[in-house]
């Protein structure tokens, strides 16, 4: 083989041709599924420290493929580079706003928080689009809650933030996920237009015991609410790792422990369960 870098251009070697091939036809797949309404969305509970109630839905998305899930890990980034994840995170909206619209008519404090790619918030109509599925499907937009993780902000055009801002003004809430995993969170904290931090799993998996000191935790809690943000941890598995969080002052709680991402059909049923046990 020639030696690589030698030449401006790179030697066409036969896997890469397959990768192309395979990325190609991922793509198409995909298009074909949102046609055909195959992207389903799982919803998953979130708890509230205080009342020990369910208050929120996560949505995530899920492809169906011949009888199969497939998990947004093998297509969320097909979708944002062939600019599906537009049409994408429309349809998980529209179907959220849909599917949870009786459950949240009967309060006015739960919510359902959807996830949100950093592509989509490079579309200036963005913000437009939200608050028109929220008036079309009559869901309250203080009953929405958009996820953005922190890279949204770093390959930010200014009007990623003033759409944010737009859409706050509407009532609409913003939580940072995955936070705790970036490079500046804990500094740039305070200029963020968000609502709601979201502490990575991560975090929440170096807790064994219950009983151990971890000061990045209750530091990164400590801070948020010095903010006046409110704090939600992920990837709760174990009752230990509940109760040093609700300790430490967690405001919602959300993992495996109380429920994995269910349908629509399964959610209360679920959800029933999880909080008699
Ligand atoms: P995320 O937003 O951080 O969502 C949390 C992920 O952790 C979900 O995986 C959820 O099923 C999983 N999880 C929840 N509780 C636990 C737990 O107790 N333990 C463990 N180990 N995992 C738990 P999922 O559904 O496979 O989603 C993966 C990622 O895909 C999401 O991470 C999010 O970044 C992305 N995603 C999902 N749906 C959408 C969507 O509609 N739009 C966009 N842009 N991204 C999405
Ligand atoms: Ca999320
Ligand atoms: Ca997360
Ligand atoms: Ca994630």
């Amino acid at each position: 083989a020639k030696e690589a870098g030698k030449n401006c251009y790179v030697h066409f070697r036969p896997e890469m041709l397959a990768a192309l091939l395979e990325r190609t036809q991922l793509t198409a797949g995909l298009r074909r599924a949102v046609e055909l309404g195959q992207i389903m969305v799982h919803y998953q509970p979130v708890i509230s420290s205080d009342r020990l109630d369910v208050v929120q839905f996560e949505a995530l998305a899920r492809w169906e493929w011949d009888g199969e899930l497939i998990p947004p890990d093998d297509f969320i980034e097909t979708a944002e580079r062939s600019g599906l994840i537009r049409e994408i995170g429309a349809e998980v909206l529209r179907r959220s706003c849909t599917e949870l619209a009786p459950w949240l008519a009967e309060d006015p404090f739960r919510s359902v928080a959807v996830n949100v790619s950093g592509v989509q918030l490079q579309h200036r109509d963005f913000a437009e689009r939200v608050l028109d599925i929220a008036a079309w499907s009559g869901v309250d937009p203080h009953q929405l809650v958009l996820e953005v993780t922190e890279s949204v902000f770093f390959d930010a055009h200014s009007h990623v933030i003033g759409q944010l801002e737009t859409l706050r003004e509407a009532g609409i809430r913003v939580a940072l996920d995955d936070f705790g995993t970036g490079y500046s969170s804990l500094g740039r904290l305070q200029d963020l237009p968000v609502d709601v931090v979201k502490v990575d799993k991560s975090f929440v998996s170096m807790l064994h015991t219950g009983t151990e000191k971890l000061p990045i935790l209750t530091s990164m809690i400590h801070m948020a609410h010095s903010l006046g943000l409110k704090v939600t941890a992920e990837g709760i598995e174990t009752p230990a790792q509940a109760r040093y969080l609700m300790d430490h002052g967690c405001d919602a709680l959300q993992g495996f422990l109380f429920s994995r991402p269910e349908p629509a059909a399964a959610r209360e049923r679920a959800v029933r369960n999880s909080v008699a046990a």
